[in-house]
Formats: structure tokens, C-alpha cells, sequence
């Protein structure tokens, strides 16, 4: 592949933006990729940004429906325990402890889940 500028040269690269090769006059490096040079090196700078900002905000949501999944198995469980536990003496009230220890920790699983998609 030649430089696209100046069809000579033989190209070093291709613009991140464009994608046109370029010559090692023509190539400016923005944000460690390189971008036609006085041309594209805004744009290029742009995309990396958003590139990078995506990857930011995905690992972010991830995190969140991980804690929630802790948060949600913990606190079911201590629901569900307290249940068991108290089964005997309190009966349907403590079935309903156990219920909604389950519910908890069915949406902890739920929230894991999701959470695994943004790794
Ligand atoms: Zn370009
Ligand atoms: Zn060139």
C-alpha cells in the first residue's frame, strides 16, 4: 500500500479514520493511533474518546449488577436462614421469610447474569 497523499511513497500506516494509508509525512499520531495529518486528527481523537469512554460506562454497569447480585444473595440468605430457623415456632410467617429469601436470591442470579455480559 502507497501513501494516499502522495502516491510515491510507500505507507506506514492507514488513518484511523479514513482508513487511507499513509506516509510518515503524511501520518500524525493522536492517542496512539494514527490519522491523516492537519486532516483527520480531530475526528480521530473523537473516536478514541468515545471508544474509550464505551469501555469506561460498560465495565461501570457491569460493576453495579455484580454488587447487586452480592447484595441481593447476601440479604437472601439471611432472609431464607432466618426462616429455617425460626420455622418451627413461627409457621407461616417464617414461610414467608423463606419466600422471599428465595425471591432475593433469584435476583441476585438474575443480576450476576446480566453483570457477566459486560466483562
Ligand atoms: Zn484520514
Ligand atoms: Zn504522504
Amino acid at each position: 500500500m502507497n501513501c494516499f497523499y502522495h502516491p510515491t511513497q510507500p505507507a506506514v500506516g492507514q488513518c484511523k479514520y479514513c482508513q487511507r494509508g499513509l506516509c510518515s509525512d503524511c501520518a500524525a499520531i493522536v492517542d496512539d493511533v494514527l490519522a491523516c495529518q492537519n486532516r483527520h486528527e480531530d475526528e480521530v481523537h473523537k473516536l478514541e474518546q468515545l471508544t474509550a469512554r464505551n469501555l469506561f460506562q460498560s465495565k461501570r454497569v457491569g460493576s453495579v449488577y455484580m454488587r447487586n447480585a452480592t447484595f441481593y444473595g447476601l440479604v437472601g440468605v439471611a432472609f431464607a436462614g432466618f426462616g429455617l430457623w425460626q420455622l418451627k415456632w413461627l409457621g407461616l410467617q417464617a414461610a414467608l421469610f423463606i419466600a422471599l429469601g428465595a425471591f432475593l436470591l433469584y435476583a441476585a442470579i438474575a443480576n450476576y447474569l446480566e453483570g457477566r455480559k459486560y466483562k
